[in-house]
């Protein structure tokens, strides 16, 4: 039969305008950009200068912050200095809710020290009180020349518009699926709040949208929606996605189709830590979803088999894990003596089977005996066998030359 090849890859992806965060850009064709978001009380300033260092230094190249009373927005402008005095210039948003407008209004010092206000349209204000304040924060930003993002969230939505598309739906002949309500009343309050963002004065190049719903399928649906209808960069996120590998999963399943189809400027994967738990998972989480897809790369991806009956040795599942924890250990020294070391690929495989195959895909890859018994070890560079390891350094041996690799 004639052989026909397919080759699925990414959809372009979805041109939208760019914005400039305190300048990281996000959309507008750059790469999708990695954020997060601190835990601490942002009035204790030590606190969050810590976890922030921790998240940019793991590779967040954004970060939020809670600001949700005096005495935090009072601490932003030190955090700022702060960072900058550690030599970290990532940029601060915001994240502000019910109060907002007082708190911009009343610490210029803040307003000046952010990147980005984050507005919650289903929590600016109450009724007639709303629009008032959600324009009081966008006149701020005007102001402060600084962009916004207009984060509609599932759990606080509009109840109001809800309310409203609710009513309309009944009245038709063949009602929607209340779901489908649900998921249209999340993209018209993102797209009426930065139509009313637009009236107000802010310029297209200063407004992001996000609409995070907490169910897989919602938010693939919601996104997909939203970026048929706005060219405003996207800011991608699960919310609750919850703990451990469940979060892990969901976020990867549902944002990782989103990106696949060209949508989604930034993203963040919200993890529930466990209590004291490292916040820095969730750059982690973001960036590999982003480099095992082929988006971006940011550290040497090492490949290892899962091991099988054939395999009565731990030595490669052990070996993958020194050179992992060895690569995340070096990785901000690599970064700046070695460019480009973020490409590296290794294998680390428990037997011949696919050993071999896999070892020569990778820029270096060892193909570890199955069985203690058999103490040899091909390995292979850019493709070609150079050496075979033997005895009871193969471990230390092989990692020995991935570092002369990196180095050369
Ligand atoms: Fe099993 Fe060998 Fe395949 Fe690893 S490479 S999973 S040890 S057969």
């Amino acid at each position: 039969a004639p052989f026909e090849p397919v080759l699925v890859d990414p959809l372009p992806r979805r041109l939208t305008v760019g914005v400039d965060v305190g300048g990281v850009q996000v959309g507008g064709g750059a790469p999708v950009v990695v954020q997060s978001m601190t835990n601490t009380d942002t009035a204790d300033i030590d606190a969050t200068v810590r976890q922030v260092a921790q998240l940019s230094r793991a590779g967040s190249e954004i970060v939020r912050i809670t600001v949700d009373r005096d005495e935090s927005a009072a601490a932003v402008p030190r955090i700022r200095e702060r960072l900058d005095r550690l030599g970290l210039s990532v940029p601060l948003v915001g994240d502000f809710h019910y109060i907002g407008h007082k708190l911009l209004a009343d610490h210029p010092a803040c307003a000046e020290a952010l990147a980005k206000y984050r507005i919650n349209p289903g929590n600016v204000g109450f009724k007639d009180k709303k629009d008032r304040q959600f324009v009081e924060i966008v006149e701020q930003a005007i102001r402060w020349n600084k962009p916004v993002r207009i984060g509609v969230n599932w759990g606080s939505l509009d109840q109001e518009l809800l309310t409203r598309l609710m009513d309309a739906n009944a009245a038709l002949p063949a009602p929607a699926p209340a779901r489908a309500v649900m998921r249209e009343a999340i993209i018209r309050s993102a797209l009426l709040s930065a139509q009313l963002a637009e009236e107000t004065g802010l310029s297209r190049n200063r407004i992001l949208l996000s609409a995070k719903v907490s169910n897989v399928q919602d938010l693939i649906g919601v996104y997909r929606d939203l970026s048929r209808r706005t060219d405003h960069a996207l800011h991608l996120g699960l919310t609750e996605a919850g703990m451990g590998t469940k979060g892990i999963v969901a976020s990867a399943a549902s944002m990782g189709i989103l990106l696949q189809e060209g949508i989604g400027d930034t993203i963040r994967v919200s993890l529930t830590p466990e209590p004291g738990g490292d916040r820095t998972r969730e750059v982690q989480v973001a960036q590999e979803l982003l480099q095992t897809m082929g988006f971006r790369q940011f550290i040497p991806i090492v490949a290892a088999c899962p091991g099988c009956g054939r395999t009565t040795s731990t030595l490669f599942q052990e070996l993958a894990e020194t050179i992992q924890s060895d690569i995340r250990e070096n990785m901000p020294v690599w970064r700046e003596r070695y460019p480009g070391v973020e490409a590296l690929s290794v294998a680390v495989m428990g037997c011949i089977v696919n050993g071999p195959g896999e070892s020569k895909h990778a820029d270096i890859g060892i193909s570890l005996p199955g069985t203690a018994e058999v103490p040899s070890a091909p390995v292979y560079m850019d493709g070609v066998k150079v050496a075979t390891l033997r005895g009871a350094t193969i471990a230390h041996d092989f990692h020995q030359m991935v570092l002369q690799y990196i180095e050369r």
